[in-house]
């Protein structure tokens, strides 16, 4: 098995490459998946030792945990791998609204745990902040939960920073889970650095900036799902996006590597990011995410990767 690294101050050890669900029976966000292709793209990161998944109530909705579930108890492997779901989405009327509330966190950890065929969760995050629960009363509510064993780690996701230093105002907030890549680098303003002075880890999300890091789009390249209305995949700033995308080639060639690694491998450069959650829709592509490992990237190659996209 491959080094296995800690996420934060948790006691959770992951290979560095996890595992994005998102398009593991995501059909409200990726029309026409198939979910015989989910399975297959789970058993592959079982067999390739990708230890860490990451889902949400949302990515279905309901399909992404349910899958996993099946999987997971199918191969008998539910301890070799470090689960991590969120919730905060509620229907309420057929539309969704975010809650925080505590009554509702112990709700969704309960159907979680059914959907997931567990009787823990490693990892549970508040996927999205509400307007109502002050965020220290949420995270309490998850460290109840913690205290009773259903879950092993706290997260919070899209918070922001004075949302973060809400949550985490007693210190329990174990992980941060943000939008940040080589095109969007907000983080790095006030979350990254909080987090790396508060132990607690920052796992990016879309690190692949939803598959333009994975650098084999082009000008003609179409796209029918969350990407048609990504503002990155739009006009004047996609092309001048996929120039610098050919610019990363560069580099990634001189490296004898692919684009995607590069991205990857400078992410895990990144102070307080120790895990990376890339998406993948096909087998070959949760194997190939892993040469990301055997990139070995000098100071001035990250200089340089930041330079390309220098914001
Ligand atoms: P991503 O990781 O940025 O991009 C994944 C996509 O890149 C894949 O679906 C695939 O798309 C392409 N790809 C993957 N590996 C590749 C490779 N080696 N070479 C070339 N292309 C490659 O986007 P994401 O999957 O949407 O996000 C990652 C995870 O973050 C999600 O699965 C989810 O678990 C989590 N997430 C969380 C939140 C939140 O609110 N907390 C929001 C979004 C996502 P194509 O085959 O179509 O090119």
């Amino acid at each position: 098995m491959s080094k296995q690294t800690r996420i934060g101050k948790t006691d959770l050890y992951v290979n560095q490459i996890g595992l994005g669900t998102n398009a593991i029976g995501g059909h409200n966000l990726f029309p026409n998946l198939n979910e015989d292709t989910g399975r297959k793209v789970l058993r592959t990161a079982l067999e390739e030792g990708i230890n860490f998944w990451d889902t949400a109530y949302i990515y279905g909705p309901e399909r992404s945990e349910e899958i996993i579930g099946e999987v997971l108890k199918d191969t008998g492997k539910r301890k070799d791998v470090v689960l991590a779901t969120k919730a905060a989405h509620k229907f309420v009327d057929g539309n969704v609204v975010f809650d925080n509330s505590p009554a509702f966190l112990r709700e969704s950890v309960e159907s979680s745990l059914k959907r997931l065929q567990t009787d823990y969760i490693d990892l549970f995050y508040i996927h999205f902040p509400d307007e109502a629960t002050p965020k220290d009363e949420a995270v309490g509510a998850l460290k109840e939960l913690k205290d009773a064993g259903k879950i092993k780690a706290i997260g919070v996701s899209n918070f922001t920073f004075e949302q973060l230093k809400e949550a985490n105002k007693d210190g329990y907030v174990d992980v941060l889970q943000s939008e940040y890549n080589l095109f969007k680098r907000e983080a790095e303003h006030d979350l990254l650095p909080y987090t790396a002075e508060n132990q607690i880890s920052f796992i990016p999300y879309f690190p692949l900036a939803s598959g333009l890091l994975g650098g084999k789009y082009n000008e003609n390249s179409k796209f029918d799902d969350i990407r048609a209305k990504d503002p990155l995949f739009q006009g004047q700033a996609y092309s001048s996006n996929l120039q610098k995308v050919e610019e990363l080639r560069v580099i990634a060639n001189r490296k004898h590597a692919e684009v995607a690694d590069i991205a990857l491998a400078w992410y895990l450069t990144r102070h307080s990011i120790d895990v990376l959650i890339p998406g993948a829709k096909k087998p070959e592509q949760v194997t190939r995410n892993l040469k990301a490992l055997d990139v070995d990237l000098t100071m001035d190659d990250i200089a340089e990767i930041s330079a390309i996209f220098a914001q």
